[in-house]
């Protein structure tokens, strides 16, 4: 048999939102390249729709993190260069370069490892040098940075195109970090040229930079959450117009009335205070819909808010309906998304959760059908 019907929870994925974003961060741009950042799924949005909306919109170039990204899209007939904006182990090196993907080294293990894979496949491989600046999560050290080009810049194979590095506190807007960080990455750039090594593109800043710091654009930006309509922190929103992306939606499973007194869902965390009208909506933290937001947060249902009450467990979660008129089973819930004169934002989610809009959104699991247009 085949399926003849679908579930109702679903995530409209809005491309030509997605579209304006891009061409909206581009105009805080001036000489430099443009790479959408679309890792981890594109935040959750479906790497292959999202990255061909990317480059429709005028993207130069792609990011992702895993080597399973950029072979998917690849395959979807994308010819943009694709880079992986992560370390990768040795014995990917051979994907890497037959997909002609272009990547990130900071290890004489994974820079040896393409160098030989590229001679193998008759490839010149593009790599950009990594400089840890002070995430501490992965580059060469500053100090280490010319013993490490001594070792591997003359390699065979190796299209020495980029340096870069990732700032570890642009976000929460703490410029006097960030500017040390700059600061020390165009230092260690300065040092490296001196001795020889060149790499033509330069880049450090992602979408609060490309949204607030013209002067650290150099020759590349790599906006991600921004691409998706949400600046990185609360202060930005006001001073820049950026649409969402996803909306969550979902219909009323069951509608029951529970008298006062009555605990509700695993644990009875919630107990009913009166005569209450109790809905089941079909997601729950298998969904990535999690579990913090137990008794805690909001669902639009008939243009009002309803809470969420009790735990949210796998599958469903209740929210109290007792205000919506005429409220039935099959009406529409939005848990992300506008209704009526009302709207709830990945923002106010992740507020809700005690978390960034990045882990609401790529949270989503792949079994919430996801809806382009
Ligand atoms: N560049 C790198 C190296 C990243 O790891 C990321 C994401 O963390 C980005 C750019 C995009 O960052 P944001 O989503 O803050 O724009």
């Amino acid at each position: 048999a085949t399926l003849t019907s679908n579930g109702p929870t679903i995530a409209e994925v809005d491309l030509n939102a997605f579209q304006e974003n891009v061409r909206t961060l581009k105009g805080f741009i001036e000489n430099s390249r443009f790479m959408a950042v679309i890792k981890t799924n594109a935040y959750g949005h479906g790497v292959v729709p999202v990255g061909r909306a990317a480059v429709r919109a005028g993207a130069d170039c792609l990011g992702v993190t895993m080597v399973e990204e950029g072979a998917q899209l690849r395959a979807s007939g994308i010819d943009v260069p694709i880079h992986i904006l992560s370390s990768i182990m040795s014995w990917q090196a051979a994907d890497a370069v037959a997909y002609d993907l272009t990547s990130s080294v900071s290890s004489l293990d994974l820079t040896n490892a393409l160098s030989r894979e590229a001679v193998r496949q008759e490839k010149n491989h593009p790599v950009h040098l990594k400089i840890d600046t002070g995430l501490h999560r992965f580059g060469i050290q500053p100090e280490e940075a010319i013993e490490f080009c001594r070792d591997v810049y003359d390699l065979p194979g190796l299209d020495w195109e980029g340096i870069y590095t990732h700032f570890s506190s642009a976000d929460e807007g703490k410029w006097v970090r960030t500017e040390e960080q700059f600061a020390l990455f165009m230092e260690t750039i300065a040092k490296l040229n001196a001795h020889g090594y060149d790499f033509p593109i330069r880049h450090a800043g992602a979408s609060t930079i490309t949204i607030e710091r013209k002067d650290m654009h150099l020759d590349m930006v790599r906006p991600g959450v921004a691409l998706f309509g949400y600046p990185p922190e609360h202060r930005q929103e006001n001073m820049i117009s950026l649409k969402p992306v996803m909306s969550l939606k979902s219909r009323l499973l069951h509608v029951h009335e529970l008298p006062p007194n009555t605990p509700v869902g695993y644990g009875g965390s919630y107990v009913t205070s009166d005569n209450e009208k109790i809905a089941v909506v079909p997601i729950g933290h298998g969904d990535g819909y999690h579990r913090a937001l137990s008794n805690n947060g909001e669902m639009l249902v008939g243009g009002r808010r309803a809470p969420i009450i009790g735990e949210v467990s796998l599958d469903q979660t209740l929210i109290d309906v007792t205000a919506v008129p005429d409220v039935r089973a099959g009406d529409e819930v939005v848990l992300m998304g506008n209704q009526e004169a009302d709207s709830i934002s990945a923002r106010d989610v992740s507020d809700w959760m005690g978390s960034i809009v990045d882990e609401v959104l790529a949270g989503l699991k792949e079994r919430v059908e996801r809806i382009y247009k």
